[in-house]
């Protein structure tokens, strides 16, 4: 995957559950050069969530069609759903100097990594444990009991490829983890 636009990205990669959409949201408010990359989806909006921002909500057909068009800097299937990197989302940021800042599952994230090389900083937020990712997805509220049970699954492959990312950061006291990830941001983007 040479093709990609130009520029430095940072990737937060982990298990559903694990905090990284809240550490990401903190990151955006606290940088103003990192910008979310926005990505494309065929699952359904959960509450709140809003097309353009969270996601580009599209239909299989929709998904498919961008994938024959080489839309996607990656894509890959999560349980049950597709998500990908839109290029065009990357390029546009980068376009206009910022760095996007990727919320992506292992696979997708490791390619991306593969790619950028030292563009890219790839950062695994790890849950301090299995049942306290439980925890924190039945708290969410967003899952029914089969995409529980999907995501607990999949957190479960995902956790022994932490050791393949840039940094690993347990999310146990969010502040501590925040404070963590702020720092390894910090300097990526000064350098
Ligand atoms: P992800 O984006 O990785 O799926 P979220 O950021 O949505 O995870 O976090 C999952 C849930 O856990 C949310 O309800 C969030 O408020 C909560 N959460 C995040 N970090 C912590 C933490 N350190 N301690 C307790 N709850 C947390
Ligand atoms: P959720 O349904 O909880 O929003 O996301 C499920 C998983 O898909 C998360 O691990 C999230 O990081 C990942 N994800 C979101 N967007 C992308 C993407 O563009 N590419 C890949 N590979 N994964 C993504």
């Amino acid at each position: 995957m040479n093709n990609h636009p130009e520029g430095k990205l940072i990737v937060i990669v982990a298990p559903s559950g694990s905090g990284k959409t809240t550490i990401a949201k903190r990151l955006l408010n606290d940088f103003p050069k990192v910008q979310f990359s926005v990505s494309g989806t065929t699952r359904d909006p959960r509450k709140g969530e809003k097309n353009g921002v969270d996601y580009f909500f599209l239909s299989k057909a929709a998904f498919d069609q961008k994938v024959e068009n080489n839309g996607f800097l990656e894509w890959e299937e999560y349980s049950g759903n597709r998500y990908g990197t839109l290029r065009s989302e990357v390029d546009k940021l980068m376009k206009s100097g910022y760095f996007p800042l990727l919320d992506v599952e292992v696979k997708g994230a490791l390619n991306v990594k593969d790619s950028y090389g030292s563009d890219c900083v790839s950062i695994f937020i790890q849950p301090p444990s299995i049942d306290e990712l439980k925890r924190r997805l039945i708290k969410r509220g967003s899952e029914t009991e089969e995409s529980l049970a999907l995501r607990l699954k999949r957190a479960e492959k995902d956790l022994p490829y932490a050791s393949r990312f840039d940094y690993v950061v347990t999310n146990d006291d969010l502040e501590t983890a925040y404070k963590q990830v702020k720092t390894i941001v910090q300097s990526f983007i000064a350098d």
